[in-house]
């Protein structure tokens, strides 16, 4: 028996409820893992409300989590008991303990802390792709991210830095836009009242932006659009202000040839190999210092709904751990 916050129902934080679950024995090909940290992020809270469907109910739902294997099942290769695990995106992280299929734990090394392991997995995994793969950030490139001073903000500013980027953040607050501008970047822009789109022109000699990275949504979709350079990209990655309005394709054209993409964590880390690429890169940056994981918030587990509740209500920056 263990226990984890469950949802019977989609909602506010109240459906978040405290219970005791029989989780059982691994089964072939799974592990089970007593859980030391569990990460928040803003998919918990549309997994919560409904936004994005998760199946049949009771579940426990969040994302991401680090931990310790106690059992592993037939056929278990990738993992052995005692080894310091973490993973992202796996639904069932609010828990004490829980069952999950070994191929998606990766070990995590001595030089990361289980806390900082959990807050970093699924933000810092996200931040992999986005700016290896989604659109590969150049040295010299002008990067606008929004909400530069949350989970996934924090750590992408830092890593596009490092690649030789200018990092132009837009925060909700002064504070934020301090906080912004000791984690990677060279600029900040309130975007509740400045208008975004002649600041990064400002900032860029009159080019434009070769990249947004907006999971913000609704409320930030056409200040990305506007501060793009023509054949910029417009990536789309999150909604926490609301889902983004139907994409007119005009619009791309008509701002110079723009590209769209609307990328999840999921489809790239769908193989192991996978995995392991979006992981390892990740690892070493944290491990060598380039990325600092700043966990600003802790939680017990069994008071996620207050955690909710911060993180909708705009109060948290950087990463939030909860503690079963
Ligand atoms: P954050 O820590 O960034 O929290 C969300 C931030 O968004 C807030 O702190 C706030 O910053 C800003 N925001 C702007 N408008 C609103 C609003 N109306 N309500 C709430 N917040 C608002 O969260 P995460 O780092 O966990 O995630 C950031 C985004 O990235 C989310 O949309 C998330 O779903 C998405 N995501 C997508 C992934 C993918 O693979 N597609 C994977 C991981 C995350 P401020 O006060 O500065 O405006």
């Amino acid at each position: 028996m263990t226990k984890a916050i469950r949802i019977h129902q989609a909602g506010g934080p109240e459906v978040l409820t405290w219970e005791t679950v029989d989780i059982g024995d691994p089964g072939p090909g799974e592990a089970r893992i007593r859980q030391t940290a569990v990460g928040l992020n803003y998919i918990d809270v549309y997994h919560r409300t409904g936004l994005y469907p998760i199946g049949d109910l009771p579940q426990a739902i969040g994302t991401e989590a680090a931990g310790v294997v106690e059992a592993i099942g037939d056929g278990v290769t990738e993992v052995a008991v005692g080894d310091r695990v973490a993973y992202a995106p796996v639904l069932g992280a609010y828990a004490e303990a829980r069952l999950i299929p070994a191929a998606k734990l990766v070990k995590v090394p001595d030089t990361i802390d289980d806390q900082t392991a959990a807050a970093m997995m699924l933000k810092g995994m996200t931040t992999s792709y986005l700016i290896r793969k989604t659109y590969p950030v150049q040295p010299g490139d002008a990067v606008l991210m929004m909400a530069a001073a949350g989970g996934v903000g924090l750590i992408l500013s830092q890593w596009a830095k490092h690649l030789g980027a200018t990092v132009i953040g837009c925060v909700g607050s002064e504070e934020k836009a301090d906080l912004a501008r000791a984690h990677g970047c060279d600029h900040t822009i309130l975007y509740n009242t400045e208008d975004v789109a002649a600041r990064v022109k400002d900032i860029t000699d009159g080019k434009g932006a070769a990249v947004s990275y907006d999971g913000v949504g609704q409320s930030t979709y056409t200040q990305s659009l506007d501060s793009l350079r023509p054949f910029g990209y417009m990536v789309s990655f999150g909604n926490a202000s609301g889902p983004v309005p139907t994409v007119e394709v005009a619009d791309l054209a008509s701002r110079g040839c723009l590209f769209f993409t609307r990328p999840s964590l999921m489809p790239h880390t769908a193989t192991r190999p996978q995995l392991e690429d979006l992981a390892g890169a990740l690892m070493n940056v944290v491990g060598s210092g380039v990325v600092k994981i700043d966990v600003n918030q802790t939680y017990a587990l069994s008071d996620t709904g207050r955690a909710h509740r911060d993180l909708e209500a705009r109060k948290t920056t950087g990463s939030t751990v909860l503690l079963p």
